[in-house]
Order: structure tokens, then sequence, then C-alpha cells
């Protein structure tokens, strides 16, 4: 599949308008959840900051024009880094670069950080979109996740943001947790569109290898959802988020019209982007994808390039990627993007799905049916190389 990863720097450099900053700290950890992020580096912040200046520099060539499209600050917890900092790091981004004057810029924020004294400390950055860890309005299943708020925090950081005037507001919710009902979901689908709310991302539960939620379930602790009820699950979560008007753009993205992430949409049309931080990834739109190694302490004390590895990615692995992120958007996969051999063998692979009516052809873009979205893991894997 992929050409084995070097661990030295590229020599081919992306050329982007997308930037991804990780800040890969975490008061606690929640069990379910894979991210790279530390709960004992807090005390690192002052120096990772200090060394994401340094990356920053290092890949200024990196911007197209050096001008900057969307800026995506995620974790770990963004929310946990002081004023001071989050300042210091806006100011070096527009040292270097140009952000464009409808700029989409994130920042990720756990509920519980999101005060109106935190929503202060923004005030002279272009922040202008949040994105919330909600994940369940239930507190019993909050606390078992080993989230650090309740579900009352989450509804004032939303009201908070409004009266600090930012009004776009996107929030996670996950779907499947161990002791969930169907009713528990409504209710977190209902209280989350109730908060007027411009984005909502909602994920089915994964169990990802290393966690402690995975851990639980090999010792028989925990089961996970019955695929019938995850279904009734992801059924309600798309009628209801139309009912609220909310476009369906991509499997687990629901967006008010105007209000997709910019941001994540440049990952699923593969776009390039630069990622910056420990952890973070990024890809020169090609065939270059880099990871900076998931070492924070590696990351400071680097003094050149910081450590990563290069994977340089194959006409298979570089079609496989094509199918799985284009099929999971709304407008599918463009069929005439793609070379004759591959449209042929990705139209035979397609028929079946296309029979049962998974899989529809519109506009010469292949898509998911709303029944083929509930098989969507099967008939991608069907596709791909
Ligand atoms: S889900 Fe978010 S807050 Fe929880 S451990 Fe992962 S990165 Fe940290």
């Amino acid at each position: 599949m992929s050409i084995p990863a070097s661990t030295s720097s590229p020599s081919r450099r992306c050329e982007t308008e997308v930037i991804y900053i990780h800040i890969p700290f975490c008061k606690s950890r929640c069990i379910y959840c894979d991210f790279y992020s530390t709960t004992l580096g807090q005390e690192f912040m002052n120096s990772y900051v200090e060394a994401l200046k340094r990356e920053m520099l290092l890949r200024r060539q990196y911007i197209k024009g050096s001008r900057v499209h969307t800026i995506y600050i995620g974790g770990g917890t963004p929310s946990l880094l002081p004023a001071n900092l989050l300042h210091e790091l806006f100011d070096a981004i527009q040292r270097l670069w140009t952000l464009d004057e409808n700029a989409e810029v994130t920042i990720e924020a756990n509920p519980d950080d999101v005060t109106a004294e935190w929503l202060k400390c923004l005030e002279g950055t272009p922040v202008n979109r949040i994105s919330m860890g909600a994940q369940t309005f239930c507190d019993r299943l909050l606390s078992f996740i080993g989230r650090r708020h309740n579900a009352r925090q989450t509804i004032d950081a939303v009201k908070a943001c409004k009266e600090s005037g930012i009004e776009n507001i996107s929030l996670d919710l996950i779907y499947g947790l161990p002791g969930q009902t169907l009713e528990d979901w409504q209710r977190d689908v209902e209280q989350a569109l109730s908060l007027d709310i411009k984005h909502l991302s909602a994920y089915a539960l994964s169990f990802e290898e290393g966690t402690k939620l995975d851990r639980m379930l090999q010792q028989g602790l925990v089961e996970e959802t019955e695929e019938e009820l995850s279904r009734k699950m992801y059924n309600y979560l798309m009628k209801a988020t139309s009912e609220a008007n909310f476009l369906h753009y991509e499997i687990s993205n629901f967006a008010l019209p105007g209000f997709h992430s910019r941001h994540n949409s440049s990952y699923w049309e593969g776009k390039p982007y630069l990622g910056l931080g420990a952890g973070a990834h990024s890809y020169d739109g090609q065939r270059s994808r880099r990871a900076n190694l998931p070492d924070i302490k590696a990351y400071i004390a680097a003094k050149d390039d910081v450590p990563n590895e290069t994977e340089l990615l194959t006409d298979e692995a570089l079609y496989n990627e094509f199918i799985m992120t284009r099929l999971r958007t709304r407008k599918g996969i463009p069929l005439n993007e793609l070379s004759e051999e591959d449209r042929l063998y990705c139209l035979s692979f397609a028929e079946p799905h296309l029979k049962h009516k998974l899989l529809s052809i519109q506009n010469e873009h292949l898509c998911l049916t709303k029944e083929g979205i509930f098989t969507s893991n099967d008939i991608i894997s069907d596709l791909m190389k």
C-alpha cells in the first residue's frame, strides 16, 4: 500500500490556505478518547507555544501567497491555554501570514472552560467559530465517560458565546454510549437543536484500541450498542436535523445553510493543509503526508525540524483515500475526477449497491442514499482497492 515512512522531513512542501494547530493538553482523559493529549504537561504550555511559533516560522513558505483561509485550533483542549498564550499564537500567525477577510477561525473548547471571562480572552483574536464537545446532555453519561462538565454548563456556555457575539457555534454529540437509550439520545438532539446552534457533529461511539473504554469492553464491563438501536438513533438524528433545516453535508455533520465547516470540508475535498504541533498531520494535496510525532517533549526540544514521519502515498492509497473521503460527503464521488481505469473499477464494485439503491449517481457523482449511509463502511471498503 503506502511507501514506508521515513523519519526525516519531507523535501516537498505543501502550498495551502488551511492551518490546523494541535494543543495537546487536557485536564483529565475521557475514557473513549484516543486523540493525542497529555494531562501531565500543563507546565509545558509556555514552551509548547514557543515551539509552535518556531514551527510556524519553519513552515512559513507553506502558505500559498501567505493567505490563510481557515484556521482550526484543536486538541486536546485548546480552551485550557491561558489568554496571553492564545494571543501570542495569533500574533505569530498574523505576523507571518494574512488572514482572509472572511477567514473561518475555529477554536475547540470544553464547555466548562467557556465562561464570560474566557470569552473575553478571545477579544482581539480572529476566532469567529467555537466547536464544543457537548457529547451528551445526560449528566449520568457525561460522568461515566469522564467528561469534566455537566449538561447545564454546556447550555450556559452556548448562551455565553452568543452574549459575547459569537454566533457560529458547533456542538459535538456522541450516540451509542453504553446504557444510552433512544429516549436519552432524542433528548440530546432536541436539546442541542434548541440552543440555536449553527452546526452539529454527531459521531457513533467507537471503541478505540488503547482506550479505557475499549479495555472495559474486553473485560465485559460494557457492551456495544446494538445495530438496530444505533440505526434508530441515527434515523432520529437525520429526521430532527432536517426538520430544523440543517443540511446533512457529511455522514456525521449537519449545518444550517452557509455554516458548514469550511476547514473540515478542505480535508474531505482532498485539499492541502498544514498541521502544526505535536501529533499534527499535514498533507501537500498530492502525495506527501507528514505526521509530527505525538511527543510533546521531543516537539519542544526540537532544534531544527520537528520530529515527524513522512509517508508518500501510492496510486492505490490515493485512490482509496479519494473514495473514502468523498463518499462520506453529500456531494459524493466526482466520477469525472477519476482516471478511466479507476472509474471503471469503482463503478464495477458500485453496481450491486446501485442495484439495491444504497448508492445513486447524480450529476456524475456517486453518492450514498439515505439507506446506504447505514452501511457506508461496508460500501466504502467494497469500492476500495
Ligand atoms: S475527548 Fe477531548 S477533553 Fe476528552 S481526553 Fe480527548 S481531547 Fe481531552
